[in-house]
């Protein structure tokens, strides 16, 4: 049985039971018998009925039939109390309207009208055949009979039926109202849930780092790419104002929000923000919230995290650079290297002539010892700016860089005042490779090591392998580099040390690259540099040389 039939029963039972016992304890307290026994038989009646209207729910299923059932029983009931109290003069015909609004309510206009037409037909014939004697008048003793005249009766007939039709058509209209509202506010309900959701999975699911800032500038919410991005947790973002996240200072930000205006996005870059312990680039974009009333309601802060990006940039244009130098200067090595073989031809054959003295000579030796030390310059310039065919092969690359630190440590350029410490372990490690180009790397990075410290110093060589990388770090306690020296490193023809060329870094970085490796640097002014070399085990050597 539905639950509103159900209800309906409950209900009656309840109000006729209720009715019951208080008439039980009226006539109990006044001790006299009151002439309610018609109060008695509408009780029983009506329980009856329930019974049968339990029945009927047990049979049929359909609300709208189990309803009709007891709102028409229920105007049955009502029409013998109102017989048994006095017909047109019972004050109980107000029931009918009960019957008449419930029915409304619950079963909307038709049932309303229905219920209304039942009442009037009920009402009507009673009254009518009470008129014309048809039933007798009941035995009366508290109502005072009023006589009954036909005007009467049409009148109280008019009022009664106008007043159940427009009780059935107010409330009708106002429960269908009713339920088309709530239906609406379901399905708005439904599509609040659906938006809600998409909302939610479209900001959770974007790569970019999403925060959104209050007017005042303080985060009020952050997705989990930009908590990954920052590498904060939520609870230690939200509630902190803007300029505490890195991507403006609180002067930039004042700027920057008087520019923000409806409509507006401000885009930025901001380089070295401090994220855990590394700096990292980020690009971001401001913008205006606008609530849907078009009044500001905050800003919403989208950013990426570009450092990868811009290394890899700044590597192809360093290799651009790089592979445009090298020939422009090869070009010119060249052309200097064939007068040069004149001269040096011509001076030789010169200084053979008797005709000269003692002093001529020895300029003319000085002549050919200067050329023949530049054309081994020159030599030495073209074999390290041309990429060179690679024979790659398996080596130890342990064994070579203890070899390379044994030569650094007989070689002139070493002084009383530095040590140079190995620490290489495994002190074997086989990769493929060419051994002597990588031996080249580490001479290059190492003596500009010790040329970093001219007054002494240590340099440190660890190495360890990390899947299947063989990683070397050099470290020196030596003058260190600025920032901007940083960036430069690798770029060829930069050098700040005395008989420099600015190429060693250059070509180390092509090595390394065309090996598969990497190579990084970190330093601090005045407190030393570290430059770490990882190469991969088994690299697929690429050959520069077409
Ligand atoms: P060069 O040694 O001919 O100057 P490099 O390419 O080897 O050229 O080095 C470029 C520049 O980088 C050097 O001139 C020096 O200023 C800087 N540099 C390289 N290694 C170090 C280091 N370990 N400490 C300090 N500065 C260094
Ligand atoms: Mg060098």
């Amino acid at each position: 049985m539905p639950t509103d039939a159900r209800m309906l029963m409950a209900v009656r039972v309840v109000v006729v039971t209720t009715l019951v016992l208080a008439a039980l304890i009226i006539q109990y307290t006044v001790r006299e018998v009151l002439p309610i026994n018609y109060l008695y038989t509408t009780a029983a009646i009506t329980y009856g009925l329930t019974l049968v209207y339990i029945g009927v729910g047990q049979l049929v299923t359909s609300r709208k039939i189990n309803l009709a059932v007891q709102v028409a029983g229920d105007l049955v009931v009502e029409t013998f109390l109102v017989y048994f109290t006095g017909g047109l003069d019972s004050p109980f015909s107000f029931l009918y309207l009960v019957s008449i609004i419930t029915a409304s309510m619950l079963l909307y206009r038709r049932g309303g009208l229905l219920g209304a037409s039942g009442a009037v037909i009920l009402y009507g014939a009673l009254g009518d055949l009470m008129y014309y004697g048809v039933l007798p008048l009941p035995e009366q003793s508290w109502f005072v009979p009023t006589p009954w005249t036909s005007s009467r009766l049409y009148l109280n007939m008019a009022t009664n039926f106008a007043g159940f039709y427009a009780a059935a058509l107010l409330t009708s209209y106002l429960s269908e109202k009713l339920k088309k509202t709530s239906q609406e506010l379901d399905a708005n309900r439904q599509n609040l849930a659906e938006l809600r959701a998409l909302n939610q999975n479209v900001v959770e699911s974007i790569p970019s780092g999403l925060i959104t800032l209050s007017p005042d500038g303080v985060a009020t919410f952050i997705n989990p790419a930009g908590c990954f991005i920052l590498r904060r947790d939520p609870q230690s973002v939200i509630g902190s104002p803007v300029a505490q996240l890195g991507f403006y200072a609180e002067n930039e930000w004042e700027h920057a929000r008087e520019t923000l205006t409806v409509g507006t996005v401000v885009r930025n870059e901001k380089q070295d923000v401090q994220i855990g312990d590394e700096l990292r680039t980020l690009g971001f974009a401001v913008t205006p919230l606008n609530s849907i009333e078009g009044i500001s309601s905050g800003y919403t802060l989208i950013f990426q995290d570009l450092t990868d990006m811009k290394t890899l940039e700044a590597e192809l244009r360093l290799k651009d650079r790089m592979a445009a130098v090298g020939e422009l200067s090869a070009g010119i090595a060249h052309e200097i290297r064939n007068p040069l073989a004149a001269i040096a031809g011509s001076v030789q054959v010169l200084k053979k002539s008797a005709a000269l003295n003692p002093q001529e000579q020895r300029l003319m030796s000085i002549i050919l010892k200067e050329s023949e030390r530049l054309n081994k310059s020159i030599a030495d310039f073209l074999r390290f700016v041309k990429p060179q065919e690679k024979r790659p092969a398996e080596f130890d690359i342990a064994a070579s860089l203890a070899e390379t630190l044994e030569l650094l440590r007989n070689s002139p350029e070493l002084s009383a005042g530095h040590t140079i410490e190995g620490e290489i372990v495994p002190p074997t490690y086989t990769i493929v490779g060419d051994a002597d180009q990588i031996r080249q790397v580490f001479w290059n990075i190492a003596r500009n090591a010790v040329q970093a410290m001219p007054d002494g110093g240590t340099l440190r060589v660890t190495t360890f392998v990390i899947a299947d990388r063989y990683n070397i770090v050099f470290s020196d306690n030596g003058r260190g580099m600025t920032e901007a020296d940083q960036r430069r490193l690798f770029q060829p023809f930069r050098t700040n040390f005395p008989s420099g060329t600015g190429l060693g870094m250059a070509i180390s970085f092509r090595i390394v690259q065309e090996h598969g490796g990497r190579i990084e640097v970190s330093s601090h002014e005045g407190a030393g540099t570290a430059i770490t070399v990882s190469l991969p085990a088994l690299a697929r050597v690429r050959n520069a040389v077409a």
